[in-house]
């Protein structure tokens, strides 16, 4: 999931299996419609488990005559033993206990070794479902490939501490497709990471084509990490500071409204978040056909400005 219209892909998924339930006669089938899985508990599962949570068990839960959206079952799965692994283990803990009072199911410490049609394989277990969501990283570019050089096992290109290419002082590479560890641990695939290597490679060159000093080789400056658990609750983390709850979520918000490109877009959003906490309502029941088909963004039912206050 990387655009709007991925995002809006998933939701439709989601709401379509709530759809499929109802018409089902057979109850039986119910369960596998109603079972919603994610293999990966870093911030994306985590993230997308609380808020598909809050959606059945708030949102849905009196759209329907014959189902009962908040009996869905949402199922969080990670090879790893805890959730958030990137965070601190005390955060961690909070945001699983969270999950849990959501009425999560998180299953940790196997990792899933089989997805179909029909649900997954974990631990020998076979779990139905109708809707898995991967949220266990995505794949690089082919970059790596197309420069014939040196990857790391996930296919993101290794980088010298200037951030061009072994051998090729001339090609820089940034962000997800690039590898480079820094106290001895591999810098994350995060957007802090990209911005900040995108500056600095800016720099070098504008340097080098002056003819001015060459910049010290990159240093990353982590600013903290954020994740947010359902609706008013958040865990932050940045330096010596750990922060879970309320607070922790109100920060996220006014982080998440800076970064908005304009001031007319943070007051409308901040209106809009203000409105959607008071009143609980929220478009998230709309199911949008934008991609008119399953390739590509071609003819929209709904204008792209309806899915963007769905969230
Ligand atoms: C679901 C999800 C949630 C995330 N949440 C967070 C978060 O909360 N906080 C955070 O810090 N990070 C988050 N990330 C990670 C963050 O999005 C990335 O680390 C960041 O976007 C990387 O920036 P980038 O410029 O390297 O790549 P991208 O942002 O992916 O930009 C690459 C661009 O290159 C274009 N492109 C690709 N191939 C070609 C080609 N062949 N020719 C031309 N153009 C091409 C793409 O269309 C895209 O516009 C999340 C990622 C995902 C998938």
């Amino acid at each position: 999931m990387k655009t709007l219209l991925d995002a809006v892909a998933v939701r439709n998924k989601v709401l379509q299996a709530f759809e499929q339930a109802e018409a089902e006669e057979d109850p039986s089938r119910h369960r596998d419609l109603l079972t919603f899985i994610l293999v990966g508990a870093g911030p994306t599962g985590v993230e997308m488990a609380a808020a598909l949570a809050v959606l059945v068990r708030s949102t849905l839960k009196s759209e329907f005559r014959r189902i009962d959206p908040t009996t869905a079952r949402i199922l969080l799965v990670d090879m790893a033993p805890r959730v958030l692994p990137t965070f601190s283990e005390d955060l961690s803990t909070a945001a699983k206990e969270r999950l849990q009072n959501l009425g999560v199911e998180i299953r940790l410490g196997h990792a899933v070794d089989h997805i179909d049609a029909d649900g997954i394989i974990v631990a020998g277990e076979r779990i139905a479902s109708k809707t898995v969501t991967w949220t266990a990283g995505v794949a690089p570019s082919p970059a790596g490939k197309w420069l014939n050089v040196e990857t790391d096992r996930a296919g993101r290109v290794r980088v010298q501490p200037d951030l061009s290419v072994p051998g090729h002082r001339e090609i820089f590479v940034v962000g997800d497709t690039a590898s480079l560890d820094q106290d001895g641990k591999p810098l994350p695939g995060v957007a802090q990471v990209a911005l900040q290597q995108g500056r600095y490679a800016g720099k070098l060159i504008h340097r080098r084509i002056v003819g001015g000093a060459t910049p010290k080789p990159f240093k990353y400056f982590d600013k903290g990490n954020m994740a947010v658990v359902g609706k008013g609750f958040a865990v932050l983390q940045t330096g010596k500071i750990h922060l879970s709850g309320f607070f922790a979520w109100l920060a996220w918000a006014a982080v998440h409204l800076q970064f908005l490109a304009t001031s007319s877009l943070r007051v409308s959003v901040f209106v809009q978040w203000v409105w959607t906490y008071i009143t609980g309502q929220r478009g998230s029941r709309l199911i949008l056909n934008l991609h008119g088909s399953d390739k590509g963004p071609r003819s929209a039912e709904a204008p792209i400005g309806a899915a963007a206050v769905t969230k």
